[in-house]
């Protein structure tokens, strides 16, 4: 199961004490994010994770690509919502095709936190179908 992290400037520090505190669980996934929040979450937490593109230069719609292929299946976006951001159409897009394919997405901590709850139950309830 894939599942992408984005978190605009403001939020990173909030993504990354999420990563930290969640990263037993967020190890059970591929894990994708935009170029800068991949960057920083790499350092601080030693997940292994794909960087997509810095999202002002086209990350968000990497993944929203990915989401179209159906090949991600969850996405925690940490948006700032006071701060005007250059790329607003990708964002836009980005939480529309997360709409269109059904794809769970949090765009705050308490929401990530449900998110991130929910796939991993979804991940047992496969293994346990397996055995
Ligand atoms: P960044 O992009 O991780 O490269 O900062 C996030 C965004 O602004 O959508």
């Amino acid at each position: 199961m894939r599942l992408a992290l984005i978190a605009h400037d403001e939020k990173k520090p909030d993504l990354i004490d999420f990563a930290e505190n969640r990263s037993d669980d967020l190890e059970h996934f591929e894990l994708m994010a935009t170029g800068t929040t991949g960057k920083r979450l790499i350092e601080a937490t030693g997940l292994d994770i794909e960087r997509k593109q810095s999202g002002p230069l086209g990350g968000d719609m990497q993944i929203g690509a990915e989401i179209a292929s159906e090949d991600c299946h969850g996405v925690v976006f940490l948006r700032d919502p006071l701060t005007a951001q250059p790329h607003e159409p990708d964002i836009t897009a980005l939480l529309r095709i997360c709409d269109v394919h059904d794809v769970p997405l949090a765009t705050n901590l308490a929401s990530a936190d449900a998110v991130l709850d929910e796939l991993m139950d979804q991940l047992e309830g496969e293994f346990d179908h397996r055995d």
